[in-house]
């Protein structure tokens, strides 16, 4: 992906595109993803860097929603289920399979969760990933050695698929580009541009050098997460809420806190909320809360009560407890839930499903909000299939329920950034020439996890990567320390 190539494309003021995508987070991507293999002419702008909002600070489950087969959502984790075993078969070597264990502490959770956990099994059918298991206190202990062996009777084992949010959501932009997509990072949308009455394009300008132009096309899809009403105040200014921002953040710890391979879930924390502690690349993730009503934010900041939360917990279940002393690293992001269309008034709208939300504003803007990573490959096809209509575009059938996504090209053997990192500095070279990584914090927190799974040795190798860059871009001293006090 060569970023000059694909900003030139965009630019061209005699191109007029099918469908244009606002946000490069999963629900942008996708549905470029989608217009694209259907073969029209397709368009995104990423005003930040690919998945630098909400889209990289997720849990990194591909699951089907186990708390929601509690709350009685058969249809929805039947859809989850099925977008498991399709990421799992078409994202191979990003998406992979990853055993939890529900721990038992008191003599019915294990015939609870069992039933529950078996019904889920049934729900994946032929795409389930492996059978749910009932092993005893002595099984579940050597899977998850740190777990709290006091009163532990056991536990239910079960399987979901586990990922690298922010790899997947480039190995998307790359397919959709190989599908014909033009896709851009670092480009903002200013405005929209309106031709008796519809919206008929946008206005868009770059973020370093602020370079204005105008992109032209047929309909316009508003995937901007948490921004959506941003965007949509741009088409309708009194255009009500849709979205409702809700943070969660996930604290990073050494592997020493699980001991093992497998992940632990706790459904239903004294307080109700579902606890994840899950091995991830060298350390383990330890969340998730649910905190409403923050500010909208790209780089939402965790609340020291968030941290506090998760560290009380993580007491509760684990023999030797994490203190502050020992997190590596936190993340927290914004779920974009979606409000229900009918509570916004004005506009038509439908539906789609209880996860995400699809509708379209008198002036033919397509707005999604709502929904997760797990089923964005069907929130890609709903949005594209209101947009085609919307649009007037030839109806085509969706191609990517079995498209393969392009994995990343092997990198440079070559020196670590740190002892502590799994990343070495051939990686750069990759980011820089293939990936469209611009700035230290795309290389940093998204073409590499550095900065999500260690802040200190992430500040020690940050020169060393930014002066790697500088050399490929053409930058100077300046820059780098530029790059390095803004990261
Ligand atoms: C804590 C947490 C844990 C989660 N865990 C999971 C999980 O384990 N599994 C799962 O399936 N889902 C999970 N989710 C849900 C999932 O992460 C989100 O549903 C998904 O990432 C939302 O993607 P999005 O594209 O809608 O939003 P975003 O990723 O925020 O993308 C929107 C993009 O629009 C861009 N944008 C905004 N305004 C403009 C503009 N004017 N011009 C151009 N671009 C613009 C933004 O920069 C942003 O990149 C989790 C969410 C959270 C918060």
């Amino acid at each position: 992906m060569n970023r000059s190539e694909q900003l030139a494309r965009l630019a061209d003021p005699s191109e007029i595109w099918d469908v244009i995508v606002v946000g490069g987070g999963a629900t942008g991507l996708a549905t470029a993803l989608d217009a694209a293999a259907r073969g029209y002419r397709t368009a995104l702008l990423e005003q930040a860097d690919f998945a630098e909002g909400t889209s990289s600070k997720s849990t990194k489950l591909i699951h089907g929603g186990v708390r929601y087969l509690r709350n009685g959502e058969i249809g929805l984790v039947r859809e989850s289920l099925r977008e498991r075993g399709r990421l799992l078969r078409n994202a191979a070597g990003i998406v992979e399979p990853l055993a939890f264990v529900v721990p038992a502490y008191r003599w019915y959770e294990r015939f609870f969760y069992g039933t529950g956990l078996a019904l889920y099994d049934r729900l994946a059918g032929g795409l389930g990933i492996g059978r749910t298991g009932h092993p005893g206190a002595a099984a579940v202990s050597e899977r998850v050695p740190n777990l709290r062996r006091r009163g532990l009777r056991g536990g239910t084992l079960y399987w979901d698929g586990q990922f690298d949010d922010a790899a997947l959501a480039l190995a998307m932009a790359r397919t959709a580009v190989t599908q014909g997509a033009a896709v851009a990072n670092h480009v903002r949308v200013v405005g929209l541009v309106k031709e008796q009455g519809r919206v008929a394009g946008v206005e868009a300008r770059t973020r370093f050098d602020g370079r204005e132009f105008v992109v032209r096309g047929k309909v316009v899809v508003n995937a901007t997460g948490v921004f959506a009403d941003e965007v949509r105040r741009m088409d309708e200014a009194e255009a009500k809420e849709s979205v409702r921002p809700s943070q969660g953040i996930h604290l990073v710890l050494e592997r020493r806190f699980l001991g093992g391979d497998t992940a632990v879930m706790i459904p239903k924390t004294e307080d109700g909320r579902v606890l994840f502690a899950i091995p991830w690349k060298n350390r383990v993730l330890l969340g998730t809360t649910d905190t409403e009503g923050g500010e909208v934010s790209l780089h939402p900041r965790p609340l020291a009560e968030e941290i506090d939360y998760l560290i009380r917990h993580a007491a509760l279940y684990l023999d030797e407890a994490p203190s502050h002393g020992d997190i590596r690293a936190v993340f927290a992001g914004l779920r974009p839930l979606a409000k229900p269309p009918k509570a916004q008034g004005g506009g038509s709208s439908a539906s789609v499903s209880r996860s995400h939300c699809l509708f379209k504003s008198d002036s033919g803007l397509v707005t999604m909000t709502g929904g997760k990573w797990t089923t964005c490959r069907q929130m890609g096809e709903d949005a594209v299939d209101l947009a085609a209509a919307v649009g007037g575009l030839p109806m085509r059938p969706c191609g990517t329920a079995d498209l393969t996504l392009l994995g990343p090209s092997p990198a440079e053997d070559s020196e670590l950034f740190d002892v502590e990192l799994p990343y070495r500095m051939g990686e750069v070279d990759r980011a820089v020439r293939e990936e469209m990584a611009l700035t230290l914090d795309d290389v940093l927190s998204r073409r590499t996890r550095a900065a999500f799974l260690d802040e200190a040795a992430t500040r020690r190798c940050a020169p060393k990567v930014a002066r790697r860059m500088a050399q490929l871009l053409g930058r100077d001293e300046a820059w780098v320390r530029e790059e390095v006090a803004d990261f």
